[in-house]
């Protein structure tokens, strides 16, 4: 298999419209596992590692610009964290260390788990994922990018260049179970954002829909939001939990989380 290395986001777009099965490369935390288990065998894999652009994070009117290497060590600390605490939170649940220093908000949204712990905050937080080709730009809202089970609308010559954030700076939390407190695939996950200024709860909740999944209420909704929380899911039973089990921790999750937002 080859491996080839851009240095710039122009080349990586050149390459990936030459060799649209390729597979892009970022931290590798997910396609490493996949190549080991001979789950795929892509003919080739465009390694984003030195394209500049993509790294770290800036602002942008108002607005924060996630680049797509963004990794999790770098959410969970410093001025971004402050920013965007309920990102920081998620963070700082995945993986190990080594899983945090190289897995990226790119790559969570590449692999497009429902499970996937970014993914909540992000769309609690109204991201838009910014993607490139040789054939221009799109801003995709994240509740359009993410389609199904590990599927997003990424064209096979595209790449995810950012997600733009405005950040709320509501009180928000995020919140996740698992059989332990580390190295989990989340049984569900859930991001609260109680929005004072616009008067709204909003949560995004992972692992008991096919996609990461969105609910909003008025704030005075607070005692009924639990339960609406876990009337939006739609979970499957699987070796992680049933979907009983799922439906019963997002309501008490949602109601701890508006605990610890609204106290
Ligand atoms: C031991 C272990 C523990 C883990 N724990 C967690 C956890 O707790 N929570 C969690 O959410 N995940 C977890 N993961 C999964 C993984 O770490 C995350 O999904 C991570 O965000 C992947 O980022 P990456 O940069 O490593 O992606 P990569 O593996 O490099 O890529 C993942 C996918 O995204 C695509 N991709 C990458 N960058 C781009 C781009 N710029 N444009 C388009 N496509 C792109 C790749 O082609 C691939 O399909 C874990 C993985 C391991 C091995």
């Amino acid at each position: 298999m080859d491996v080839v290395t851009p240095r710039t986001l122009d080349e990586a777009l050149c390459l990936k419209a030459e060799l649209p099965q390729a597979r892009f490369l970022q931290g590798g935390t997910d396609v490493l596992v996949e190549l080991n288990f001979d789950r795929s065998r892509p003919p080739a894999l465009v390694n984003l590692n030195e394209v500049a652009e993509l790294r770290g994070w800036s602002r942008e009117n108002g607005a924060l610009l996630l680049g797509a290497g963004l990794t999790y060590a770098e959410a969970m600390r410093g001025a971004l964290a402050d920013e965007m605490p309920a990102l920081a939170e998620a963070s700082r649940t995945v993986g190990s260390p080594q899983i945090r220093n190289r897995g990226t908000i790119g790559g969570n949204l590449g692999t497009a788990s429902p499970a996937g712990d970014a993914l909540p905050p992000l769309l609690a937080e109204g991201a838009v994922v910014l993607v490139a080709s040789v054939r221009g730009e799109r801003r995709i809202p994240l509740d359009a990018f993410l389609v199904g089970v590990k599927r997003n609308v990424l064209e096979p010559d595209e790449i995810i260049v950012s997600v733009r954030v405005e950040p709320s700076r509501a009180p928000q939390t995020f919140m996740k179970v698992g059989p332990r407190n580390a190295m989990v695939i989340s049984v569900c996950s859930l991001a609260l954002h109680a929005d004072l200024a616009r008067g709204e709860l909003r949560a995004a909740f992972g692992s008991a829909a096919p996609t990461v999944r969105l609910v909003s209420a008025p704030l005075d909704a607070r005692e009924s939001f639990p339960d609406l929380v876990a009337g939006a899911a739609s979970p499957i039973d699987d070796v992680r939990g049933t979907a009983a089990y799922r439906r019963h921790a997002l309501r008490v999750l949602a109601g701890r989380a508006l605990e610890r937002c609204l106290a």
